[in-house]
């Protein structure tokens, strides 16, 4: 190991940069990369997708967090694969492939969206996992209300302004509402001119419940909230098809609609698999309470993509406080074995 050893971070999202932190001022080299060069506050994606914030509003430049900590280096790249025997990264930077050489390596990657191996989702669904999903949702929502105030079928009308949320876990759920109210709160007195129009948000759940690891009182608020709302729940309704303007149900129910937001579960990334180990439920990487992968102490996973056991032998959720305390504590590891 070199005088001042080189940690890789990749991926800065929450757990990143909580580890990014704790290095700050340290003697130590630090390189995040991320494919992106601003961190998300991934929250209130939901709001720019639904017209409540802007972009910028959720959007930090990573630069700008660490302007003051001089041996925290950033480069934006998209990490292709790590290679734990020869201690390497490689990551494809401008077009340009770039080996980067580690000491210690924190992943901190997270989890992409998961359609389940259905192409027809991929290819027509919305995800809102990042900022291009929510800007790119957000831009497909407001020409859809452009589209149906001139078209003559009102059947065209009907499917433009009938927006599918699938997934009755927070994010479809928040989703669904802002959905609703963007329309008939908002956007409806600047189309004062097309009374005949109105939105109509159906939320789509394959079990019987909305928010399933929840409380049963949380349950029965979301739904009931929902409902008066305006929004339409229907619960056991798995998806099963989808194509540009129609989505099919596997009991064989066809919805009528140009928009099908996709919350319904993430994945984690394949780059995970080229650190080859076995990996647990969900694809993700085991770690010990130190948060190493045991068959290479010197690569720890945090957050989203990191299993570890809490003391009820549940994995940790994928949450953002997990996500922080795992990402300081990774840190604090690497700085206790210097
Ligand atoms: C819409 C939505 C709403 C949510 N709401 C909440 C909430 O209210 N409360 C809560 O606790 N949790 C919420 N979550 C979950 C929370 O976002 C995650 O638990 C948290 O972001 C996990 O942090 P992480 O550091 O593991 O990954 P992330 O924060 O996802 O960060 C991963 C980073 O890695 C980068 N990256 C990934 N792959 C590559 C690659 N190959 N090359 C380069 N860079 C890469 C990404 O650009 C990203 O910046 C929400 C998630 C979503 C999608």
């Amino acid at each position: 190991m070199s005088a001042r050893p080189r940690i890789i971070i990749l991926g800065a999202g929450f757990g990143g940069l909580q580890a990014a932190q704790q290095f700050a001022g340290q003697s130590v080299d630090v390189l995040l990369v991320d494919r992106n060069n601003f961190h998300t506050f991934t929250p209130l994606l939901y709001q720019v997708a639904t017209c409540a914030l802007d972009p910028g509003d959720i959007a930090y430049p990573i630069r700008t967090i660490f302007r003051r900590a001089t041996n925290i280096h950033f480069l934006m790249g998209e990490v292709q694969a790590i290679n734990p025997s020869q201690k390497t990264v490689l990551i494809k930077v401008n077009g340009q492939q770039r080996t980067e050489v580690y000491d210690f390596l924190i992943v901190a990657v997270g989890t992409i969206t998961n359609y389940f191996n259905i192409q027809a989702l991929r290819k027509h669904a919305f995800g809102l996992k990042d900022l291009r999903d929510a800007v790119r949702l957000r831009n497909h929502i407001l020409r859809q209300f452009e589209k149906a105030a001139w078209t003559q079928s009102p059947t065209e009308r009907e499917a433009r302004t009938t927006f599918v949320v699938v997934g009755g876990g927070p994010t479809g759920i928040e989703t669904a509402g802002a959905l609703f109210e963007l329309y008939n709160h908002v956007l409806r007195k600047e189309y004062s001119a097309h009374p005949h129009m109105k939105a109509r948000v159906i939320l789509l759940e394959a079990t019987n419940t909305l928010l399933a690891p929840y409380p049963d009182r949380l349950r029965q608020s979301a739904l009931a909230q929902l409902q008066s709302l305006g929004v339409e729940v229907w619960l056991n309704a798995r998806v099963a098809d989808a194509s540009h303007n129609q989505v099919t149900l596997a009991d064989g129910r066809v919805i009528q609609s140009y928009t099908l937001v996709w919350a319904a579960g993430v994945r984690t990334t394949p780059l995970i698999e080229t650190i080859n180990v076995v990996l647990a439920a969900g694809g993700r990487i085991p770690v010990n309470e130190y948060l190493q992968v045991p068959e290479y102490p010197d690569i720890y996973a945090v957050g989203d993509i990191a299993y570890l056991l809490d003391e009820n032998n549940q994995p940790y959720p994928q949450l953002i406080p997990v996500a922080n305390q795992q990402g300081a504590l990774a840190a604090k590891n690497i700085l206790q074995r210097l």
